[in-house]
C-alpha cells in the first residue's frame, strides 16, 4: 500500500513539472557586448547591433562563436551604423546563410512590416541624435506585452523621458549623465534599466545598490522577462 502511494505521487509530479514547463513563457535577453543584444521569445530572433565588428572604438571584442551561433531566420535590426554597431560585409553573409533580414535607419519603414510577421510584437522607431552619425534610431519594442527601449547610442534623453513604466529600458550610461545634467526624472519611465555600451576602460559602479539598474559589463549575461 505505501509503494502505491509513492507511484501515485510520482505520476503527479510528473504532471505538475510538465504544466509548468508547458506555462513557462518568457523573453530572454542575451548581451552579446556594447549594444549587441539577442532577443528571442523561443520562437524568433531578434538580433540588435550585432554582430558588429569584434574591438571597435576600443570596445568589447567578442568570440568568434557568437557568429557561429546565430540561430536560423534571424531579424538583425541596427541603431546605426558606426563599425562598434555594424559589421556590413558579416552581417549580408549571415543573412544570407541563415535566411535573415537586415533593417537599419537606412530602410526603417520595412522595418514595421515585422509587426505583422511575428507573433504579439510591435516594434516603434524614434529618431534620435548621436554624434558623428546622420542617421540614428531608438527602438521600442513591445513583445508579448512586455516593453523594451533600445536606446543605441544616442546622447540625448528627451526621447526616453517620453516613455512611462516599461519593463526594461537599455541605455549607455551617458543618457543617464545627460538625464541628470538637464534635471529629466527617469524613475518612472521604466522599472528596469540595462547599462550596456560599457567600454573595457570605463569604470562604472552601482554605488547606492539599485536593483532597478542592472550594468552589461559582463558578456554572455542574460536577462529574462517572464510574461503571460
Ligand atoms: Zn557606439
Amino acid at each position: 500500500m505505501k509503494k502505491l502511494v509513492k507511484i501515485v505521487g510520482f505520476i503527479t509530479l510528473i504532471g505538475v513539472s510538465n504544466v509548468t514547463l508547458s506555462q513557462t513563457t518568457e523573453i530572454k535577453v542575451r548581451f552579446i557586448g556594447n549594444c549587441g543584444l539577442y532577443i528571442t521569445d523561443g520562437n524568433s530572433n531578434i538580433y540588435i547591433d550585432f554582430p558588429y565588428k569584434s574591438g571597435a572604438h576600443n570596445y568589447m571584442e567578442y568570440d568568434l562563436s557568437e557568429l557561429d551561433s546565430v540561430k536560423g531566420n534571424p531579424i538583425f535590426i541596427y541603431t546605426h551604423k558606426h563599425s562598434d554597431h555594424f559589421a556590413g560585409r558579416l552581417v549580408k553573409k549571415l543573412a544570407k546563410k541563415l535566411g535573415g533580414k537586415i533593417y537599419s535607419p537606412w530602410n526603417v519603414k520595412e522595418l514595421l512590416k515585422v509587426n505583422d510577421e511575428l507573433k504579439d510584437f510591435k516594434i516603434e522607431v524614434y529618431k534620435t541624435k548621436h554624434r558623428f552619425s546622420i542617421n540614428h534610431y531608438s527602438y521600442l519594442i513591445t513583445w508579448h506585452n512586455k516593453e523594451i527601449f533600445i536606446s543605441g547610442d544616442t546622447e540625448h534623453a528627451e526621447t526616453i523621458a517620453t516613455l512611462k513604466d516599461i519593463d526594461w529600458a537599455f541605455i549607455p550610461v551617458w543618457l543617464l549623465m545627460d538625464a541628470n545634467e538637464k534635471g529629466i526624472k527617469l524613475k518612472e519611465v521604466s522599472k528596469m534599466f540595462a547599462i550596456y555600451h560599457i567600454g573595457p576602460g570605463d569604470k562604472i559602479t552601482n554605488d547606492n545598490k539599485d536593483h532597478r539598474i542592472k550594468l552589461l559589463d559582463k558578456q554572455g549575461e542574460i536577462i529574462t522577462i517572464p510574461y503571460n
